[in-house]
C-alpha cells in the first residue's frame, strides 16, 4: 500500500494531536505532509521536528513568522493562505481538526478538490450544509466521519440498506452538570465547565459538552451527514460513553457501536477505511463496567436541544445563527460575562433576530456568520 499523505489542520488541537499519535503507530501507512496550526508555536515547532512535515501552515502571522526562522528550509503558508494547503497536489488525505466555524474552509478547499476528509469540525457542515454538498459535487471529494457519533452511525449503517433506516440514535454523556438543578447550572463558572467527565478535548467543545450545544451541532451534523430529517434522529443520554450511537432499523433491529471513548479509534478508522487496522486505543472490556446506562435528556435544563431540531427544520440561516451564537456566546461565558445559563439564550436571541435567508455561495455564508456574531455580542449588551 503506497503511503497516505496527510495534511493535519489543527495539528496542535486535541484532535490534531491524537491524530499525530494515530500516525506514528502507522509510520508504514501515514506521512503527515503538512501540518496546519492557529498559533501554539512551542507545541508546533516541537510537532515539525517529530514529523518533519514538507508544509507548515500558520494561522497567527507573527507566530508564522517564528515557524518560518526555525525551519527555514520548510514551505511556511500564514493567514488565510493555509486553507489553500487542503487542495494542494500531494496531500492525498485532509483531517480537519480545526474549531470552530474556521474549519468550513480547508472542508470545502479539500472537497472541491476531490480530496478525502476525515472530518472532526462540526460546526463547518452545521453551517455551510448546502455549499459543502456542491463541493463535493464539483470536485469529487468525499467525507469520513471522526466525530465519535458520526463515526459510529456511520458504521452502524453497514448493517443494512439506508432506506430501511427508521432512526438515528445519538448517546451523549450529557456532560457535567447533567445532573445539577436549574439554580446549580446557574452558577457554574468556566473552570468548571471545563472539565469533561469522559473525554478530553479542546476547551470550546468540552463546554459545548457541557451545556449539550455539542449535540445539538450532532443532530445537524448527522442531518447533514447520513440525509436524515429532524423527525428521525434522537439523542439519548449515556454517561459512561461506551455506546457512541446507534441507528434503528423498520424491523425495530437496533445496531450500536462501543469502544472505550478514545478519538484516536474514529480518527484512524477516517485514514483507513474500508479496512480495519490494529489501533492504539485500548480495547473494550465490559465486564470492567458496572455497568451501561440510557435515559432521555431533559430538555428544560438544556434547551440546546430543542433549539437545534429548530434550526435544522427551519434551514436557511438558522444553523448558522445557532452555530455562531453559541461560538460568541462560549467565548463570552469564558470571559465571566455571561452566566453559564444564559448561553442558550444568547443564542435564542441570535436565532429570533437574524434574517433568514437562503445561503448559496461564500460571500452569504461570511455574511450570515458576520450577523450572528453581531446579534450575540448585542445580546449581552442589551441583556
Ligand atoms: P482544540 O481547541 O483542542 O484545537 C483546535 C486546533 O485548531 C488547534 O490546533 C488550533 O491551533 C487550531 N486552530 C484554531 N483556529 C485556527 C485557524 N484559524 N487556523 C488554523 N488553525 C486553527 O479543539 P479540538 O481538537 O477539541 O476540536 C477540534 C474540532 O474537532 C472541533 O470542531 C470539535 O468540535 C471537533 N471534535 C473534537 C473532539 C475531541 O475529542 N477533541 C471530538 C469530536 C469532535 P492553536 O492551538 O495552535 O491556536
Ligand atoms: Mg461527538
Amino acid at each position: 500500500m503506497m503511503k497516505k499523505q496527510i495534511a493535519v489542520f489543527g495539528s496542535t488541537g486535541s484532535i490534531g494531536k491524537q491524530t499525530l499519535s494515530v500516525c506514528q503507530a502507522h509510520r508504514d501507512l501515514f506521512a503527515t505532509k503538512a501540518l496546519v496550526f492557529g498559533s501554539n508555536v512551542e507545541l508546533g515547532a516541537a510537532q515539525i521536528r517529530e514529523f518533519d512535515p514538507e508544509i507548515i501552515g500558520v494561522f497567527d502571522i507573527e507566530s508564522a513568522g517564528t515557524i518560518a526562522e526555525m525551519f527555514p528550509e520548510k514551505t511556511v503558508l500564514a493567514g488565510s493562505d493555509v486553507w489553500s494547503i487542503a487542495a494542494f497536489d500531494s496531500i492525498d488525505s485532509v483531517v480537519n481538526g480545526v474549531s470552530g466555524f474556521d474549519g468550513v474552509f480547508p472542508l470545502i478547499n479539500a472537497l472541491r478538490a476531490g480530496k478525502e476528509v476525515a472530518l472532526a469540525n462540526k460546526e463547518s457542515v452545521v453551517c455551510a450544509g448546502g455549499l459543502v454538498h456542491k463541493a463535493q459535487e464539483e470536485g469529487g471529494g468525499v467525507i469520513l466521519p471522526v466525530d465519535s457519533e458520526q463515526s459510529a452511525i456511520f458504521q452502524c449503517l453497514a448493517a443494512g440498506r439506508k432506506a430501511d433506516v427508521s432512526s438515528i440514535i445519538l448517546t451523549a454523556s450529557g456532560g457535567a452538570f447533567r445532573d445539577f438543578s436549574m439554580d446549580e447550572l446557574a452558577n457554574v463558572t468556566p473552570e468548571m465547565a471545563m472539565k469533561h467527565p469522559t473525554w478530553s478535548m479542546g476547551k470550546k467543545i468540552t463546554i459545548d459538552s457541557a451545556t449539550l450545544f455539542n449535540k445539538g451541532l450532532e443532530i445537524m451534523e448527522a442531518a447533514f451527514l447520513f440525509n436524515m430529517d429532524a423527525d428521525h434522529i434522537k439523542v439519548l443520554i449515556h454517561p459512561q460513553s461506551v455506546v457512541h450511537s446507534m441507528v434503528e432499523f423498520e424491523d425495530s433491529s437496533v445496531i450500536a457501536q462501543l469502544s472505550v471513548p478514545d478519538m484516536r479509534l474514529a480518527i484512524q478508522y477516517a485514514l483507513t477505511f474500508p479496512e480495519r487496522i490494529e489501533s492504539p486505543a485500548a480495547r473494550l472490556k465490559l465486564s470492567e463496567y458496572a455497568g451501561l446506562t440510557f435515559r432521555g435528556p431533559d430538555t428544560k435544563r438544556f434547551p440546546a436541544l430543542d433549539m437545534a431540531y429548530e434550526a435544522l427544520r427551519a434551514g436557511l440561516s438558522m444553523p448558522v445563527a445557532y452555530n455562531s451564537g453559541n461560538e460568541v456566546a462560549v467565548k463570552r461565558f469564558t470571559e465571566g460575562d455571561i452566566k453559564f445559563t444564559e448561553i442558550p439564550d444568547c443564542v435564542c436571541y441570535t436565532m429570533n433576530n437574524i434574517e433568514k435567508i437562503q445561503i448559496n455561495s461564500m460571500d452569504e455564508l461570511l455574511y450570515c456568520d458576520a450577523q450572528a456574531r453581531r446579534l450575540a455580542s448585542e445580546y449581552v449588551v442589551k441583556r
